[in-house]
């Protein structure tokens, strides 16, 4: 009998490292993308936001709290893209390992160099990016950063596996070279776009390319007809290379002026796993790039 409850007792201390994996939550799907390509199996990640969600729209549900209550590690994006749910999450799910200035409260945005700051802060006006762009995910200088703050805060919270994380990281920096190198040959520079929604932003300095125009008049409000009807005059004249938006929102107004103005709507995944094909950062940055193109 005693050999019996030894040997259970073993059993239970030696399948602890394996129950023992980092539980992260991750508010977007390239966050909890990124995490797992360096985390591996040694993290499980649970990501709140579905691919085509509007990032801008999210409201907190039951189930986000609860999966905030379980975390060791929240990673978001932070410069409030997720200002509508996290703080929610945050105060509901009564757990200290996630909460501001502990290191499982993880903003990517503190390793990235943010575009479109703001002089003055004109959320009044209705600016839903008071803090600067926040959808940094379509740079790759900036996505680079990331991924080795990531795998710092891994191999901090879990030393047991700190060279496994190092280890994925190496691989992803390896990818990433060669990747960058062929991005750079698909000749994007001085390409000139219109878009929906000032989400692609960072492709400008990262690639060359330039946006003359956008439909919404400020991130988040929707156009007018004068503005819209200036808009198409000013495409008829610079003639644009596309006007690029998402398969969730802005579609339908980027088809109505793609129409009257004569240039194509280029649709372009809003986020990792939002189109066939973009199973990781990769292959999303991958997808679009080739539509670009
Ligand atoms: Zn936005």
């Amino acid at each position: 009998m005693r050999k019996i409850i030894l040997g259970l007792f073993l059993l239970l201390f030696l399948a602890t490292p394996a129950l023992a994996e980092l539980n992260v939550v991750a508010t977007l799907p390239w966050i909890g993308s990124l995490a797992q390509t360096l985390g591996g199996d040694k993290i499980t990640v649970t990501t709140l936001l579905k691919p085509n969600h509007d990032p801008h729209l999210v409201e907190a549900k039951p189930s986000m709290i609860l999966a905030g209550r379980k975390a060791d590690l929240i990673m978001y994006n932070g410069l409030d893209l997720e200002i509508g749910y996290l703080p929610l999450i945050l105060e509901s799910a009564r757990n200290p390992r996630i909460l501001p200035g502990q290191p499982g409260n993880f903003d990517c945005s503190r390793f990235v160099q943010a575009i479109d700051k703001p002089t003055a802060v004109d959320r009044g006006l209705g600016d839903v990016h008071p803090l600067g762009n926040p959808h940094y995910h379509f740079s790759p200088s900036n996505i680079k950063q990331v991924a080795a703050g990531m795998t710092d805060t891994l191999a901090a919270m879990d030393s047991a596996n700190a060279d496994y994380y190092r280890q994925n990281f190496k691989a992803f920096s390896t990818k990433f070279a060669q990747k960058e190198k062929e991005w750079q040959t698909l000749g994007l520079q001085g390409k000139r776009f219109v878009a929906y929604h000032k989400l692609f932003e960072y492709l400008a300095p990262g690639f060359g390319l330039a946006f003359v125009g956008y439909i919404e008049p400020k991130p988040g409000i929707p156009p007018s007809a004068a503005h819209v009807e200036g808009l198409i005059k000013g495409m008829r004249d610079n003639k644009p290379n596309g006007i690029l938006t998402t398969n969730y929102y802005g579609k339908k107004e980027s088809e109505s002026i793609g129409e009257k103005s004569g240039v194509k709507v280029i649709l372009l995944p809003g986020d990792v796993g939002s189109m066939a094909g973009t199973d990781d950062w990769f292959a999303f940055m991958d997808t679009v790039l080739t539509a670009l193109k």
